[in-house]
C-alpha cells in the first residue's frame, strides 16, 4: 500500500455522505478493502463475544436480535467488494479476493461453531413455544438455530477443527474456480474478417465491433465467449467451420488443460463436501444440502427431473430427426453436430413459424424493455421509477433509478449494469449493496441487476434478443423481491429464502414480458417507433414453445449431473470427464446436445455451495411460477389488482419471514399443480419416450 493511501481516510470506514448513503464508488480504491475488512472482522468478533459472554440469562433480544445487529460493517464492506469482484474486477481486486475468501472462512468458522453461543440459541429454540414470539421472530429463531446446527456448532472439538479446515479450503477452491473461468473467458476471442460474417445480423456485427473496441481493437470485429455472443453466433452464422470453433471453445471453458483448468478443483471440492456431510451425520452431501430446502430429499428432486426428462428427451430426438432431414433436403452431406443444432433449429423455426430473432430485435431495444419491466411493476405494485444521475456508480455504464412506493415515499434505489465488458464475469444476476430491514428504523434497499448484453455500436441502441429480454425481466423479478421486501430482520430480507423458492419471483416475472398487452405497448421499432406488427407478434408468441425439447434437455441434464455429483461417492467422480460422460450415457443424452453448463464451467455449483445439489431449483420454482401466473389468467386480467395484492403481500414482500410452502398456498389458495410446467414448455402432449 502506498503511504498516501495509508494516511488518507478510508472511505469504507467513514459514514457515507452520498444521497441515500450509497457507496461512494468513485472514492473507493482496491487498497481500501483489506484494512476495512480487518476492521470489520474485529468489530464483528467483538460484538459476537459480547453476546456469547453476556452474563444475563439468554433471551430472544440479547441473543437472536443481538446477532441480527452484529456485523454491520462486514456486511457493508462485503457488499461493495463482491459487487466489484463480479461486475468490475481488475487484477488487484482478484488478488484481494483470494485473500478475503480465506479470511472470511477463518472469520466465520469460530462464530458458527461457537459452542457457548450455540448453547444460548439451542436453549431458546428448545423453549420457543413459551417465549411469546411473533411469527417473524419465531421464523428467525428457527432459521438461526438451523444455520448454526447445520454449520457444525454441535459437533465434537475434533470434528469442528476438521470442519473449519474443510470450509477454508472450500472457500479457496470456489474462488479459484471462478477466477479460472473468468480467465478462460477473457483470454479467448475470435476475430471476424469480412468473409466470416455470413448469416450474422447487422446488429450482431455492430456488437462485435463494439466488443473489439472495448478490447482496444477499434475497427475490427470480434466475438467473445459471453453466452449471448456465443449462442447468437451459433444460431445465425452460416459458416459451419466457425460455428464448430466457437462451440468447442464455449464448452471447453475451464477444461483446456491450461492454468485455468478446473478439473482438479472439482475433484477436491466434491471430496471435501462429502467429508463435511458425513461429519454432520448425513449419508451424502445432497442429503445434507436438500434437508434445508422445499424439496427436502434427493429422491424428490430426482422425481421431478425424471418426470420432465422423458418428454423433453423424446421431443429433442424428434426435433433432431427433423433437423437432419432439413440438412439432407439442402443437400448437406453431414450428420447434425452440436454446433449445428441452434443454426438449423433457427432455420426450421423460420420455415415453420416464419419467424426469426433478427426480425424482432429492432423492436426489443434495451431502453424500451427496461421501460416495460418498470411499467409492469407500476401496474402490479404501484411503485414508480425515476432516473437519478447523482448516485455514484462503479462504472460509467451503470444507471440508477429511484423507486417510490404507492404512497410516494422513497422505497429503494435500483442499479442497472447491462453491457458486457471484460471486467465482468459472464451471466446475469441480481445482488444488493444494502438489504431492506427495519430493526432500528427503516433501512431502504440498494438493489443491483447485472447483465451481459451486447452494446449497440456507434451510438445505436442495444437491441436485445428474445432470450435477452426474458433475462432482463427475470433479473428484474429478483430485484423486485429485494425492493418490495418488508421484513423486520436483516437476515430474512428479500431473497434470503430457500434456493428452490428464490427463482419463483424471477421466473414468474418473465410471464409478463411475453404477453401481447405488454409487447404491443413497449416493443416499438427503435428507428421508426412503429409498434410490433400484429402478425410478427403472433409468430413470436407461437415460436416461444419452439425448441423446448432442446432447452429442457440442456437444463435437466445439468441438474441431474449436479445431483449425481453430490449423491454418489466422491470417489466415483475422480475423473470428472469420464463421470460426466457416464452419467449422460445413463440418461440417454442426445449426442447433439450439450449440458447447459459442463462441469468445469458450472459456476452455479462449484464457485460456492449456493446451488450445489441445487441446480434443479430453477425447475422446482418453475412448477410454482407456471402455476402462479394461472391466478392472473383465471382472474381475466394479467394486472388484476386483487391478485397482484396477494402476490405482493404473500410472495414479493415476505422474504424469508414465512415458510415458503405456506407463502405459496396463501397466495394461490392451494398447492401448485405440476403439469402447468409441462404445458408451459409445450411438452405435455409428447408421446411416450423412445
Ligand atoms: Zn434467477
Amino acid at each position: 500500500m502506498s503511504e498516501t493511501a495509508a494516511t488518507t481516510a478510508n472511505p469504507l470506514l467513514e459514514p457515507w455522505q452520498t444521497p441515500h448513503q450509497t457507496p461512494p464508488f468513485t472514492e473507493i480504491a482496491p487498497e481500501h478493502f483489506m484494512p476495512a475488512f480487518e476492521q470489520a472482522f474485529a468489530d464483528h468478533t467483538a460484538e459476537v463475544n459480547a453476546i456469547t459472554h453476556d452474563p444475563a440469562t439468554p433471551d430472544f433480544d440479547n441473543t437472536v436480535t443481538a446477532l441480527e445487529r452484529s456485523g454491520r460493517l462486514l456486511t457493508k464492506v462485503s457488499a461493495v467488494f463482491y459487487d466489484l469482484v463480479s461486475a468490475h474486477s481488475n487484477p488487484a481486486i482478484l488478488e484481494i479476493d483470494k485473500e478475503v475468501s480465506l479470511r472470511m472462512a477463518r472469520h466465520w468458522n469460530p462464530i458458527m461453531m461457537n459452542a457457548v453461543l450455540f448453547g444460548r440459541i439451542a436453549l431458546l429454540h428448545q423453549n420457543r413455544a413459551n417465549l411469546g414470539l411473533t411469527s417473524e421472530q419465531m421464523r428467525l429463531l428457527e432459521r438461526t438455530y438451523t444455520r448454526f446446527h447445520r454449520s457444525g456448532a454441535g459437533l465434537s472439538e475434533d470434528a469442528k477443527k476438521r470442519m473449519a479446515e474443510i470450509n477454508e479450503r472450500l472457500a479457496q477452491l470456489g474462488t479459484s474456480f471462478s477466477h479460472h473461468l473468468l480467465g478462460d473467458e477473457q483470454d479467448w476471442f475470435l476475430e471476424l474478417g469480412e468473409d466470416d460474417r455470413a448469416g450474422l445480423p447487422d446488429s450482431f456485427v455492430a456488437a462485435a465491433r463494439a466488443a473489439a473496441e472495448e478490447r482496444g481493437m477499434a475497427g475490427k470485429a470480434i466475438i467473445t465467449l459471453s453466452r449471448s455472443f456465443a449462442e447468437t453466433f451459433l444460431k445465425s452464422s452460416a459458416r459451419r467451420d466457425l460455428r464448430e470453433k466457437v462451440y468447442k471453445a464455449f464448452v471447453a471453458r475451464g477444461d483446456n488443460g491450461n492454468a485455468n483448468d478446473n478439473n482438479e478443483a472439482i475433484v477436491e471440492i466434491l471430496a471435501l463436501r462429502e467429508e463435511s456431510a458425513k461429519l454432520l451425520g448425513y449419508p451424502t452431501y445432497a442429503a445434507y444440502r436438500l434437508e434445508d430446502s422445499m424439496a427436502k430429499t434427493p429422491e424428490a428432486v430426482r422425481g421431478l427431473l425424471e418426470r420432465v426428462w422423458k418428454p423433453a428427451r423424446a421431443r429433442a430426438l424428434a426435433d433432431r430427426d427433423e433437423l437432419q432431414a432439413m440438412i439432407a433436403a439442402e443437400g448437406g452431406n453431414f450428420t447434425l453436430a452440436p454446433w449445428d443444432w441452434r443454426y438449423y433449429a433457427e432455420k426450421l423455426r423460420q420455415a415453420k413459424a416464419n419467424f426469426d430473432d433478427a426480425a424482432i430485435k429492432p423492436y426489443l431495444a434495451l431502453d424500451h424493455m427496461i421501460e416495460a419491466a418498470f411499467d409492469c411493476a407500476t401496474r402490479l405494485f404501484g411503485i414508480t421509477f425515476s432516473e437519478r444521475k447523482d448516485i455514484p456508480v462503479w462504472h460509467p455504464d451503470v444507471r440508477v433509478w429511484e423507486v417510490k412506493g404507492p404512497d410516494g415515499r422513497h422505497k429503494a434505489l435500483f442499479y442497472g449494469d447491462y453491457f458486457a465488458r471484460s471486467s465482468k464475469r459472464s451471466g446475469a444476476w441480481m445482488t444488493s449493496l444494502r438489504d431492506q430491514q427495519k430493526l432500528d428504523g427503516e433501512v431502504t434497499p440498494l438493489i443491483i441487476n447485472v447483465c451481459n448484453f451486447a452494446r449497440g455500436a456507434g451510438g445505436e441502441p442495444s437491441l436485445l434478443s428474445p432470450d435477452d429480454a426474458r433475462t432482463l425481466f427475470h433479473e428484474f423479478g429478483h430485484a423486485l423481491h429485494g425492493m418490495l421486501s418488508n421484513v423486520l430482520f436483516p437476515s430474512l430480507s428479500g431473497t434470503a429464502v430457500f434456493t428452490d423458492f428464490v427463482e419463483l419471483p424471477s421466473q414468474l416475472y418473465e410471464h409478463w414480458q411475453e404477453r401481447p398487452e405488454v409487447l404491443q405497448k413497449f416493443a416499438r421499432h427503435y428507428q421508426t417507433g412503429e409498434p410490433l406488427p400484429e402478425d410478427l407478434l403472433q409468430r413470436f408468441l407461437a415460436a416461444r414453445k419452439f425448441n423446448q425439447g432442446f432447452a429442457t434437455v440442456e437444463f435437466v441434464s445439468s441438474a441431474l449431473v449436479d445431483l449425481e455429483f453430490h449423491t454418489q461417492s466422491a470417489e466415483a467422480s475422480r475423473d470428472v470427464r469420464a463421470f460426466e460422460q457416464a452419467e449422460l450415457k445413463k440418461i440417454g443424452m442426445p449426442a447433439e446436445v450439450a449440458m447447459r453448463h459442463r462441469p468445469t464451467q458450472f459456476g452455479h455449483i462449484f464457485t460456492g455451495d449456493h446451488y450445489a445439489a441445487g441446480y434443479y431449483s430453477y425447475m422446482w420454482s418453475e412448477v410454482m411460477d407456471a402455476d402462479a401466473f394461472g391466478a392472473f389468467e383465471e382472474a381475466g386480467d394479467i394486472f388484476d389488482p386483487a391478485t397482484a395484492k396477494r402476490l405482493h403481500d404473500d410472495i414479493y414482500s415476505t422474504g424469508g419471514s414465512v415458510d415458503p410452502e405456506a407463502a405459496y398456498v396463501a397466495f394461490r389458495g392451494r398447492e401448485p399443480e405440476p403439469d402447468a410446467l409441462l404445458r408451459r414448455r409445450g411438452l405435455s402432449d409428447v408421446p411416450e419416450a423412445v
